[in-house]
């Protein structure tokens, strides 16, 4: 894709979210109740210039900032008369911003809306044509909702809720991963499909976008009762996957015993061996080899390239880090840390964090890797081992003083306090291993303060890379090296980079998370537009 330079002078300026922190409230009222089919703004007076303004307020964006809501000062998009005075355009652009309104009650899908519309307002702007394609990647293409019954060990009938998000499928089969946690909801689900659509699109493999899971907790279960769950949520899923049309893989509460469950259940269902209809499998019925370590080696090649390419040092070596979560992402981003001479800190679950100062050793992990995935136990049972400490309640970010920031756990953990704490210890870098971890306001505020931001979609794209391998292997029927999927990862890692790098030019005062935007956008946005209107 050629790189134009679209951003002028007054839509960086008004795009740069404010320094200060404002609390704006949703000023849906003064808009016009929205018809989702069709159009009925009053476009035809588009045409009189001289109505310009009061188009714009007909419109019922008279302050489209408090229509959006939020924090950032970039949804200055264009107001219609900018973008031209066709019919069509203005249409398109009320049809939109309807989003606000007609998901008003999703409120971490409109937060991954807003990101990605502060990017990619600049572009909009330049090419109107592209609302039209913008506002239909805000509607999945199909939305699955199902009930989950089962039965617990005590014969007690349960039941959750179940879904599918079906989001796009301009660029391949759907991929996105499975959540099972008692957070679950639509708004949740709809935000990691949204997201999952442009971190697919960076890592230029062939691979759709869709997220899934069930509001079921894991947490206390038995593997018995873990199973029969499993084989009642693909009971129903199975219907809706396979290996040409969605390809699900693990997510937050969903690992490796999950997998098996569900694809066992699968096979058993459909009567075939079909291993690409899911990944994140064991290595002994098609899996991947470096599967379950990707998402972390790839966040760590990633951090690797935004310290060494932005001087920030030479390399990782010596690099104090705190990571939350305690599970896949984080436990695997520690090892490749080690690996490159980093110092991993910290570890967190939703109970509290644990420290250690030296830093956690390959013997820390395995350790607790045992606790975690064998045990299944809390990091507080480790409170009294020597040389770490625990902090019950707290979050990893203000317990002592670091160089970067890895959040790995969940949506929204790191907010403008936490973010205050570690700029004021002096952090350097900041990349996201989990999905939407850091607030907007958190995110503002590292930008003001030059800390380097690694967004998720670009940091974390290393497991849906790597898933995207074990489609390949899957479809020829054979199973790559270790190396060879480590190295084919790390090009994969160093070339997001480089995407977000080149997208962050194409606006004046881009940044990678733009540029990781802009880039994912327009690679979607083209296989939409060239495959009609579908
Ligand atoms: P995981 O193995 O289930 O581990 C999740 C960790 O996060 C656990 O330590 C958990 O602690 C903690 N956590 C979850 N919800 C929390 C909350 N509300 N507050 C505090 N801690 C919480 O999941 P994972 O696969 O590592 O996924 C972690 C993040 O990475 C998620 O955002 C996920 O979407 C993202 N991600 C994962 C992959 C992948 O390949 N797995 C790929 C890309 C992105 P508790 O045990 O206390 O709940």
């Amino acid at each position: 894709m050629a790189t134009k330079a679209f951003g002028s002078t007054r839509t960086m300026q008004s795009i740069r979210r404010q320094p200060t922190r404002r609390t704006v409230k949703a000023n849906v009222a003064s808009r016009k109740p929205h018809d989702s089919s069709s159009s009925s703004s009053p476009a035809a007076a588009a045409s009189d210039a001289t109505k310009k303004t009061s188009l714009w307020s007909q419109l019922g964006y008279s302050n489209l900032e408090n229509t959006i809501g939020g924090n950032y000062d970039y949804c200055d998009l264009p107001p219609p008369w900018e973008v031209g005075t066709e019919t069509a355009i203005l249409e398109s652009f009320d049809d939109m911003m309807g989003v606000f309104q007609r998901d008003a009650h999703e409120p971490e899908f409109l937060q991954a809306v807003r990101e990605v519309l502060a990017s990619v307002g600049p572009l909009l702007e330049k090419e109107p044509e592209k609302i039209a394609t913008f506002r239909r990647i805000l509607e999945p293409e199909r939305v699955i909702m199902f009930r989950v019954p089962w039965i617990d060990d005590e014969g007690k009938q349960r039941v959750n809720r179940g879904f599918r998000v079906q989001l796009n499928s301009a660029l391949g089969p759907y991929k996105g991963g499975l959540r099972f946690h008692p957070s679950v909801n639509l708004s949740i689900l709809k935000f990691l499909a949204f997201e999952q659509a442009f971190k697919n699109a960076l890592t230029g493999l062939p691979l759709g976008a869709g997220k899934g899971g069930a509001d079921f907790d894991p947490k206390g279960k038995s593997d018995n009762e873990i199973m029969r769950f499993c084989q009642s949520y693909m009971t129903e899923l199975c219907r809706h996957i396979g290996p040409r049309t969605d390809v699900p893989a693990g997510d937050i509460g969903v690992g490796g015993r999950e997998i098996g469950y569900m694809y066992g259940q699968y096979k058993r269902i459909v009567g075939r061996f079909d291993a690409g209809v899911l990944t994140g499998k064991s290595m002994s019925f098609g899996g991947s080899n470096i599967r379950p370590e990707a998402t972390g080696y790839g966040l760590v090649y990633f951090v690797d390239q935004m310290v060494t390419r932005s001087d920030i040092a030479p390399s990782l070596k010596g690099l104090r880090c705190a990571l939350s979560g305690s599970g896949n992402v984080a436990l695997f981003a520690a090892e490749k840390l080690l690996h490159f001479g980093a110092i991993p800190q910290t570890f967190s679950d939703s109970n509290g964090t644990l420290y250690c100062e030296k830093g956690f050793t390959e013997e820390d992990l395995e350790m607790l890797t045992e606790l975690k995935n064998v045990k299944r136990g809390r990091l507080s049972e480790l409170a009294d081992v020597e040389g770490f400490e625990y902090f019950h309640g707290s979050k990893p970010w203000s317990v002592a003083s670091f160089d970067a920031a890895l959040p790995c756990a969940t949506q929204n953990e790191v907010d403008l306090e936490d973010a205050e704490a570690l700029v004021k210890s002096g952090v350097m870098v900041v990349a996201e291993g989990a999905n939407m971890p850091s607030t907007p306001e958190a995110i503002a505020h590292f930008e003001e303060n030059n800390v380097q931001f690694g967004p998720g979609k670009a940091a974390n794209a290393g497991g849906v890379a790597v898933s995207g391998l074990e489609m390949a292997q899957n479809s020829m029927g054979i199973q790559w090296s270790r190396e060879e999927v480590e190295e084919r990862l790390r090009q994969i890692m160093v070339s997001i980079y480089d995407k977000c790098s080149e997208g962050s030019k194409m606006v004046d005062g881009g940044s990678l998370r733009m540029g990781a935007d802009i880039m994912g956008f327009v690679r979607v946005a083209e296989a939409m537009e060239q495959q009609g209107l579908v």
